[in-house]
């Protein structure tokens, strides 16, 4: 058993996300802003379409084709992750559409601001390093300077009428601030989600979707204080698969897997929704029974133990059955919440030398 106890320890410290993890995620944000991106520029392109087409200026209506046709792709790339690829393609539209535009129309036509928006969206990009993307930036700064000093004074290939230009400003300019709020929003309700997600990711088990141990003690503190404030008793049950390492070796370690899943589906439906069901690591359990004395604690884990007993998991050897040991302890009022836990576990011990499959409470709570 202490063999069991101490191996279950190291696999059980609370998991902590890895910079790879944290990596990814941050990648899985970009990609989604870009995709958001992408339809985004392609409808504005669309309108661009509609509206030189109309003005018979087919030559820019012309390249808002293809604009339209970069984004599709840009979007095609970014389903199948290629983000890298996705980004640079954006890049290369904006830019040489502005580019362009700017040298047929004139810089008065406003179509130089997209490219304003490009260096923000690079620095927040998770794709590269400042070695790579520091030049970029800069590169786009540069360029935008240049442009400004070139062509603002210039006079344009295609001189259109004044409202014409007049108009394209004003749209480009709002455009752009409605872009920039865009973005600003998406990458805000990203970042949230995100941050929900590494949470979630940071207190379940990924197995069995229960909570981990860290998240149990966290809420264990701050229950301990609220039922010691309201003058409650809270419980503990602490609770171990018999002779788990039998099922792997005869049935495999999925089959293992497929046990502890369904222990923990047990575990879980079989308290009340203010209770909380946690892998403590392994093949062990901990449930936190608030506003429970002991003996409440008691009739819950040998409902629970045989609600095991009566489960069946299937398997490729047929069904599999499994029985569990059970220690509870009540959370006494000068004791810590690791010293009630250690009470339970001690419990568990000693079921598990009785014989298995019984619930035992703590030597001290049954002078309670
Ligand atoms: P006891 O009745 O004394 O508790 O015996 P036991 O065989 O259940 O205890 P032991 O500690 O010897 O074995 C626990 C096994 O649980 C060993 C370990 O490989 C297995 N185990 C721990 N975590 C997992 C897991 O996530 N999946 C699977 N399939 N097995 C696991
Ligand atoms: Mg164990
Ligand atoms: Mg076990």
């Amino acid at each position: 058993m202490n063999t069991a106890m101490s191996s279950s320890s190291s696999s059980l410290s609370p998991e902590v996300l890895s910079p790879a993890a944290m990596r990814d995620n941050s990648e899985e944000l970009f990609r989604k802003l870009l995709m958001g991106v992408s339809v985004m520029a392609g409808l504005t392109h669309l309108c661009f379409l509609l509206l030189f087409y109309k003005s018979g200026v087919t030559p820019l209506a012309m390249i808002n084709v293809g604009s339209i046709l970069c984004y599709v792709l840009t979007f095609s790339l970014l389903w199948h992750n290629h983000v890298v690829q996705a980004w640079m393609l954006i890049i290369f539209e904006v830019v040489g559409h502005a580019v362009l535009a700017v040298y047929f129309i004139g810089w008065e036509s406003g179509f130089h601001f997209y490219i304003m928006l490009v260096p923000p969206v690079m620095v927040v990009s998770p794709l590269d390093n400042w070695r790579a993307k520091a030049p970029l930036v800069l590169g786009l700064v540069a360029l935008y300077v240049g442009l400004d000093f070139f062509l603002r004074l210039a006079t344009p290939v295609a001189v259109l009428d004044p409202s014409v230009i007049n108009g394209l400003h004003y749209f480009n300019l709002i455009t752009v601030l409605v872009l920039l709020i865009f973005l600003a929003g998406m990458y805000y309700r990203l970042v949230v989600q995100s941050e929900q997600e590494l949470r979630e990711m940071a207190t379940t088990d990924p197995l069995t979707r229960l909570r981990n141990r860290r998240s149990v003690l966290d809420t264990s503190s701050f229950e301990a204080a609220k039922q010691r404030r309201d003058g409650r008793p809270m419980s503990f049950v602490l609770c171990d698969v018999d002779h788990f390492k039998a099922v792997n070796d005869t049935h495999g370690h999925e089959a293992g897997d497929d046990v502890l899943t369904s222990v923990a589906r047990v575990l879980r439906t079989g308290v009340r929704e203010v209770d909380h069901a946690a892998r403590w690591g392994g093949e062990e359990f901990l449930l936190l029974l608030p506003e429970t004395n002991v003996s409440g604690a008691t009739l819950v884990a040998n409902r629970l133990r045989e609600a095991i007993e009566e489960l069946r998991v299937s398997s490729k050897d047929g069904p599999l059955r499994v029985t569990m040991t059970f220690g509870v302890s009540a959370l006494h009022p000068d004791e810590s919440i690791d010293q009630a836990i250690a009470r339970a576990d001690k419990a568990l011990y000693t079921g598990k030398h009785e014989g298995r499959n019984r619930v035992v409470m703590a030597a001290e709570d049954h002078a309670r």
